[in-house]
């Protein structure tokens, strides 16, 4: 008798991962060097994490063998609060903030503890999926609000205010953006949470590249144009601290939580309920808040990150039939590929045509919940002339469907 999954797992994916990643695997079992383009990973391209959060880890560990509170350690939700109060997010108790085994882990936290049985989530498209696949896989119904690739892939707020409904929760919004590389200016922001408002939504703000974005742009964190609004700011130690291995998150309550003290409560217990996060990197969150903010030298002119992005937007808009909006933030590129010109049907197919013969693992933009097989994601974390040949390889594969 096969042993089945549970019907709970139906219409739940996570293409980052998937079947091509397995594909990769077994690729490199046999001896390939497979270049992994298919996850945000900083360190496997020589991004290691800032020393100090290092030796704080290390200095720490004896102490850290033990459980901690379930909401995390008391200095780390500390050096939370005051982070957020430097972005203008000044109403935050500490017994509102908690810590989680990466952002990953408070996500799912964070919509078990929100959603009954067909509940909808305005989640965006193209989005991170994992939004999607939570929401699916806790009985609720993720209805996507396209973002807009002709205005630098901003969310379309006419698409938002037309698909709220009297089910709908909650908003997701993720800024800076994976996939896409977009950077939400306030005014952008204001327009959705005029909306959030106006149907009384929890707000889902995921802000785990706040401090990776480039040309002089700044971030603004939602919440801090929000008192008036329950808003759930997600961030973490995995892309700015280039700690992912290490799984390290918070997620912040702000807003009028006296009236969410009953899903407050849920959240608690579900915290209860996985004992605590990892007690090490926990240690890590107030040396990587503190001080000198490394991921700054390389996102300002000059700096490794910020050279990547422009190098990568430049080779993609040279492959003829590939356009790219210029990433503002991330470490990604989100490119379109022409259908007309390169007649592509089933975009898992092409990645993985693309895996086999080239060795380059990329993610195919239905991966993200786009609604076409004309896009795909690469990570801008290679070496900018790394980058410019392995988008040049990716050129020399898409010239092979050519009409
Ligand atoms: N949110 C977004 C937008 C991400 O891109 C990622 C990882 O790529 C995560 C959350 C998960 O991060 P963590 O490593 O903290 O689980």
């Amino acid at each position: 008798m096969q042993v089945k999954q549970s019907s709970k797992l139906s219409g739940v994916s996570y293409e980052i991962r998937g079947p091509v990643a397995e594909h990769a695997a077994r690729l490199e079992a046999e001896g390939h060097h497979v270049v992994k383009l298919n996850t945000g990973n900083p360190l496997p391209f020589g991004f290691e994490a800032p020393a100090e959060l290092l030796q704080d880890i290390v200095r720490t560990l004896p102490a850290s063998s033990g459980y901690s509170a379930s909401k995390g350690l008391l200095s780390a939700r500390r050096a939370v609060v005051q982070y957020y109060q430097t972005l203008g997010v000044d109403d935050v108790d500490v017994e509102e903030v908690f810590l989680g085994n990466g952002v990953s882990e408070l996500i799912m936290m964070a919509l078990t503890a929100l959603l009954e049985n067909g509940d909808e989530v305005l989640v965006p498209a193209p989005d991170f999926p994992l939004w999607t696949a939570a929401t699916t896989l806790n009985g609720g119904r993720p209805v996507h609000y396209v973002c807009d690739e002709s205005a630098d892939w901003f969310p379309d707020v006419d698409d938002i205010a037309a698909k709220v409904t009297d089910r709908t929760r909650a908003i997701v919004i993720i800024n800076p953006n994976n996939p896409t590389g977009a950077v939400y200016p306030p005014e952008v922001l204001r327009e959705i949470l005029e909306i959030a408002r106006r149907h009384n939504l929890v707000v889902f703000s995921d802000e785990i590249y706040d401090k990776i974005h480039y040309d002089e742009l700044t971030h603004t964190a939602t919440a801090a144009l929000a008192p008036d609004l329950l808003c759930l700011t997600f961030s973490g130690l995995s892309k700015a601290y280039r700690a992912a291995g290490f799984r390290s998150g918070w997620l912040v309550v702000s807003g009028p939580t006296h009236h969410a003290e009953n899903y407050l409560e849920g959240l608690t217990m579900l915290a209860g309920l996985r004992l605590c996060a990892n007690v090490p990197a926990q240690q890590a969150i107030q040396a990587a808040l503190g001080g000198h903010q490394s991921i700054n030298d390389l996102v300002l002119p000059g700096g490794r990150l910020r050279e990547q992005r422009d190098r990568a937007w430049e080779a993609l808009n040279a492959i003829p039939g590939v356009s790219c909006v210029k990433p503002k933030g991330a470490i990604y590129a989100f490119p379109r590929i022409d259908l007309d010109m390169y007649p592509i049907h089933d975009d898992e197919q092409f990645v993985l045509d693309l895996l086999l013969q080239e060795k380059l693992h990329i993610v195919q933009g239905t991966g993200f919940n786009w609604h076409r097989p004309d896009h795909f994601r690469i990570v801008t974390l290679p070496h900018a002339d790394d980058l410019e040949a392995i988008i040049e390889r990716i050129g020399r594969f898409l010239a092979t469907y050519r009409q």
